[in-house]
C-alpha cells in the first residue's frame, strides 16, 4: 500500500486542551472548592446562558443525567410514549426508559439526517393523547428542521426535548443549538466539541423548571433546617474540578469550530469525484462539524469501496473510523418499540448501512488528514 501506518493513532475525536483548563482547575485546588459547588460550576452555568441566550442552566454529571431530568422536567411517567430520534446514540433514549415510559422511534430525513418531521406528524396522530415528549438528537452537530418539529409539538401540546449534545456551536436560523427547544440538553463528554473530562448540562428558558431540577440533582432536600425530603432525589451535580475544565474550553469553543469546518472542507474537496456524499443541511443551518462523515453511492459497493472496507483499511493504518450510529429500532435492547416510517423506505437503516464518521480530531494535522484522504481515494481505485 501508498503510506506507513500512522505512528500516533489519529482519532475520531478527542480532547483538544488549552491552558484556561489547567488555570480555573487550579483555583479550584487553591481555594479549596474541591466538591460540587464552587466558582466553576457558577462561572459555567452563566457563560453558557449567555452563548446560547438560554436563561436558565444547570451542570450536571453528564448528558446522560441531563437527558434524565429533561424527560423526568416533562413530566414523562410509567407508560407514557416517547416519540424520539431514531439514529442517535442510546443515551438519548435510555432515560426514557429509566422511568418506565415507552420510546417510539422516528424516522430521519434525507437533508440533515435528522428527526423527519413528515414521520413525526404520522406519530403525533398515531398515539395522539398519549405522547409525553418529542425528543430530537441534532446528529453529529447539525440541526434538525425545527420550526415544522416545534410547530407540531405545540399544536400537540407536547414539550420538544432538544438534545444538544453533538451540536453546541451550531446555530438554526441564526438561534442557538441548546436553546431550541422548551428544555435542551448539552454534554462535556471526552469526544464533544469541548470537554469537561466529562458531565453535561440541562438549559430551558423556565426558570423554575430548572430550579426544580437543580433541587433534584442535589438529592432533593426540602427547604428546611434538617434534612428533609418530599420527593425522590439524585446525585447529578457537576463537579468544581470538572466544571473548570470545560469553563476553559468554553472559552475557545470558536477555534475549535473553526477548526471542525476545516476539516469537513478538506475531506469534501479532498473526495471531488469520489462516489461519496458528505454530510449535509439546508441553507437555514449552520452546523458545528463536529464529525465530519458521507455515505457511498450504492452502486460502488460492487466494486467493494463499502464503509466497512474504507473502516478496516483505516485502522490498519491506526486511524479511527466509525459506522454510523446504529439506528434505535435496530438495536436488540429496542426490539420491541415501534418506529414510525414515512414511505417503503427507511432511511435511517440506508444511511446506516452506506455511511461512516471519518477521523475527525481536532489533534489531526492537515498532513494526517490528507494521507487518509488518499488512503480512501486508493480503495476505490484499487
Ligand atoms: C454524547 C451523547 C449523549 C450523552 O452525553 P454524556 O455526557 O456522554 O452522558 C447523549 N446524546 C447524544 C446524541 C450524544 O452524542
Amino acid at each position: 500500500m501508498i503510506k506507513e501506518k500512522f505512528e500516533n493513532k489519529v482519532w475520531l475525536a478527542s480532547p483538544y486542551i488549552h491552558e484556561e483548563e489547567r488555570k480555573y482547575v487550579k483555583e479550584a485546588f487553591d481555594t479549596n472548592w474541591m466538591s460540587t459547588v464552587g466558582a466553576n460550576i457558577n462561572e459555567l452555568e452563566k457563560n453558557i446562558c449567555d452563548y446560547t441566550g438560554c436563561g436558565n442552566a444547570l451542570a450536571l454529571s453528564s448528558g446522560t443525567a441531563a437527558l434524565h431530568l429533561a424527560v423526568k422536567m416533562a413530566g414523562v411517567e410509567q407508560g407514557d410514549i416517547v416519540l424520539c430520534t431514531d439514529m442517535t446514540f442510546s443515551a438519548t433514549v435510555n432515560p426514557v426508559v429509566y422511568e418506565k415510559a415507552v420510546p417510539v422511534f422516528i424516522d430521519s430525513e434525507r437533508e440533515t439526517w435528522n428527526m423527519d418531521p413528515k414521520a413525526l406528524e404520522k406519530a403525533l396522530i398515531k398515539y395522539k393523547g398519549k405522547v409525553k415528549a418529542v425528543i430530537v438528537a441534532e446528529l453529529y452537530g447539525t440541526p434538525a428542521k425545527n420550526d415544522e418539529i416545534e410547530n407540531l409539538c405545540k399544536q400537540s401540546g407536547v414539550p420538544l426535548i432538544e438534545d444538544a449534545a453533538e451540536s453546541l456551536g451550531a446555530l438554526y436560523k441564526g438561534r442557538k443549538a441548546g436553546a431550541l427547544g422548551d428544555i435542551n440538553v448539552i454534554s462535556f463528554n471526552g469526544n464533544k466539541i469541548i470537554t469537561g473530562t466529562s458531565g453535561g448540562m440541562l438549559l430551558s428558558k423556565d426558570k423554575s423548571l430548572i430550579d426544580h431540577a437543580r433541587k433534584l440533582s442535589t438529592q432533593a432536600r426540602d427547604d428546611a433546617p434538617w434534612y428533609q425530603h418530599s420527593e425522590i432525589g439524585y446525585n447529578y451535580r457537576m463537579s468544581n474540578l470538572i466544571a473548570g475544565v470545560a469553563r476553559g474550553q468554553l472559552e475557545h469553543l470558536e477555534e475549535h469550530l473553526a477548526g471542525k469546518k476545516a476539516i469537513w472542507e478538506r475531506y469534501a474537496a479532498g473526495f471531488e469525484g469520489l462516489p461519496v456524499q458528505m454530510n449535509s443541511w439546508e441553507e437555514w443551518a449552520e452546523p458545528n462539524y463536529w464529525l465530519s462523515c458521507f455515505i457511498i453511492d450504492e452502486n460502488a459497493f460492487a466494486a467493494g469501496f463499502t464503509p466497512e472496507k474504507i473502516r478496516t483499511t483505516l485502522l490498519e493504518y491506526n486511524a479511527e473510523s466509525r459506522p454510523i450510529w446504529k439506528p434505535m429500532h435496530m438495536q436488540p435492547v429496542f426490539a420491541d418499540c415501534d418506529y414510525i416510517q414515512t414511505g417503503e423506505e427507511n432511511i435511517c437503516e440506508d444511511i446506516f448501512r452506506r455511511g461512516l464518521c471519518l477521523p475527525s480530531d481536532l489533534n489531526m494535522t492537515a498532513e494526517q488528514q490528507d494521507t487518509i484522504i488518499e488512503i480512501v481515494k486508493s480503495l476505490y481505485n484499487a
